[in-house]
């Protein structure tokens, strides 16, 4: 059972002052969990956590994983400023981007950041746009083909086609690129991939570590580069649905480790860093859109409007994704009455749940949508002149503070010409 991280009396007393809907977030949560994180790669004394900005870009919530040592990953112009007006600085910040514009390598130099190249052709690229390589570089790694991952005992099975991924460089471009950049001034180097995401099994991250680490073996043999760090990137999951089981972060912290003793400390790399550039699952879990039962409808099917929409949370109506829904207060009530809970976007696919079995909902119930805490506000947008939703942090000391308001017609109207 999904149980929502703040009870029905306080969300009485947050909605008195900030109305619905809005996203709220877990202070505790967030920062227990990241402690978690540090201690499971504690083994590593470089290790860090870029805590990957699109998922939640919030300043709160940034200032809040940056006092719990994160830094953070950004891949544009406007997170590398935002990461800049939080606090981090130099080696706190990652730059891992795709396509890149110009002003943004300009940025992510001025600020210290570690640049993290996308392709071969980003070297000269970037020679010419800041006219130098960086002292420290990281490269993305793209090993093309089908990545999978073995049915773990609960029997997930992840798979993706980097083949198919528009990032990285392929092994030989590495190889090439590693003594190009040393000969153009680099001097140490990371490297970094990103291979599937949302995976719900310990075994991802061992096993992207065990191709990268030997990828590493490989380049500082035959390169003599100063391998400094080695970047697992994001795609830790987390359980949308309540019978899935949670990943194991210490479990998946001593797979990493198995893979580094028996890989790196035997290729002389035993002082290499481990940096994640986890998104959701630093966040999701921690975040929940809280939306007020508006209407109902019988037509065909049952259904429940509520005054949230796609354009809060699209992750249903892209991906078909699943979010658990407590109806406040009837926690314990039967699930007897099969529900699609919509939105009101002039779009058939703006629905939270469809055909779900719910407790039976009543006008001005208020509904928890679990697990919005990344890429849940951030994937937002205006469609229908739908305005984006506030964003309320619930403190450790069991208070609500606003950290972003909700948009005004004037904020909708702002970029116009008439
Ligand atoms: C999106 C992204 C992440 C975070 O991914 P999660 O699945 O949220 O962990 C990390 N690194 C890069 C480069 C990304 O694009």
């Amino acid at each position: 059972m999904k149980k929502p991280f703040v009870t029905l009396p306080q969300l009485e007393e947050i909605v008195q002052q900030y109305p619905t809907p809005f996203h709220l977030y877990d202070e505790r949560g967030i920062r227990e969990n990241a402690r978690r994180l540090k201690a499971a790669f504690a083994w590593n004394p470089g290790f860090r956590e870029y805590f990957a900005v699109k998922a939640t870009p919030t300043p709160a919530i940034l200032k809040i994983l940056r006092e719990e040592g994160c830094g953070a990953d950004c891949s544009s112009l406007t997170e590398l400023m935002m990461a800049q007006r939080c606090g981090f600085g130099g080696r706190e910040i990652m730059f891992s981007s795709n396509d890149t514009p110009p002003e943004e390598f300009r940025l992510a130099d001025q600020l210290g950041a570690v640049i993290n190249l996308d392709d071969f052709t980003h070297i000269d690229f970037l020679n010419k746009t800041i006219g130098h390589i960086s002292e420290t570089i990281c490269c993305r790694f793209n090993p093309g083909g089908v990545f999978s991952i073995g049915a773990s005992e609960e029997g997930f099975q992840v798979m993706d086609t980097p083949g198919e991924s528009k990032y990285g460089f392929t092994r030989a471009q590495l190889f090439e690129g590693f003594p190009k950049l040393k000969a153009m001034g680099a001097k140490h180097f990371g490297i970094h991939a990103f291979l599937a995401s949302n995976t719900l099994s310990n075994e991802y991250y061992p096993t992207l570590a065990g191709i990268l680490f030997q990828l590493a073996a490989d380049l500082h043999a035959d390169t003599g580069c100063d391998i400094q760090f080695i970047n697992l990137s994001g795609g830790v999951g987390v359980p949308y649905r309540p019978d899935q089981p949670a990943n194991d972060i210490q479990a998946i912290g001593d797979g990493v480790r198995r893979k580094f003793e028996e890989i790196l400390v035997p290729a002389g790399l035993g002082h290499v860093s481990i940096y994640t550039e986890l998104g959701r699952f630093m966040l999701a879990p921690y975040g929940c859109l809280v939306t007020r039962a508006t209407h109902e409808k019988h037509i065909y099917r049952e259904y429940i409007g509520v005054d949230a929409c796609a354009a809060n949370l699209m992750r249903p109506a892209m991906y078909g994704a699943y979010h658990h829904i407590t109806v406040m207060g009837k926690e314990d009530a039967p699930c007897d009455h099969k529900y699609d809970v919509v939105g009101a976007l002039c779009e058939n696919n703006d629905k939270f749940a469809v055909e779900r079995m719910l407790p039976k909902i009543d006008l001005g119930d208020l509904l928890v949508i679990h697990d919005t805490g990344a890429h849940g506000f951030s994937m937002g947008y205006n469609y229908n002149g739908r305005l984006r939703s506030a964003e309320v942090l619930l403190k450790e000391d069991g208070s609500a503070a606003l950290i972003r308001r909700a948009e005004t017609p004037e904020d909708y109207f702002a970029t116009l010409v008439w």
